[in-house]
């Protein structure tokens, strides 16, 4: 029987999957637009905007990785009813907050502690 949170944690799984895997053509595509110098005319092309797309997208992915990776520790933990511990401090993160936050590795307090007092 699947809890609903690990239900949430594979839906949210393949969201990131066809994200990143969306980043990744993007990525391909950028590439392939400097490596061939080809004008494209659906977009105005300047050196400048490829480097800088190219480093957005490269981020982004990054990113998402690093999420789906998180994700996929959180959904491993998750149907094999193991407590999902905060990278931080090491206490049990609350199974509301990973539900809401699938990626998260850190438990409330300490994300709040790293955001500062002010939020
Ligand atoms: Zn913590």
């Amino acid at each position: 029987m699947e809890s609903d949170l690990v239900g949430e944690l594979r839906g949210e799984m393949t969201r990131v999957a066809a994200l990143v895997e969306d980043l990744r053509q993007e990525l391909a595509g950028i590439m392939l637009a400097a490596a061939g110098d080809a004008p494209d005319d659906e977009h105005d092309v300047e050196g400048s905007s490829i480097g800088f797309e190219r480093a957005r997208v490269t981020a982004l992915l990054a990113a998402t990785e690093q999420r789906q990776a998180a994700l996929s520790r959180a959904l491993t933990a998750a149907a094999n009813g193991v407590e999902v511990r905060c990278a931080t401090c090491g206490q049990a993160i609350d199974p509301e907050r990973l539900s809401a936050l699938p990626g998260t590795t850190t438990c409330v307090a300490c994300a709040g502690r790293r955001a500062g007092p002010s939020r």
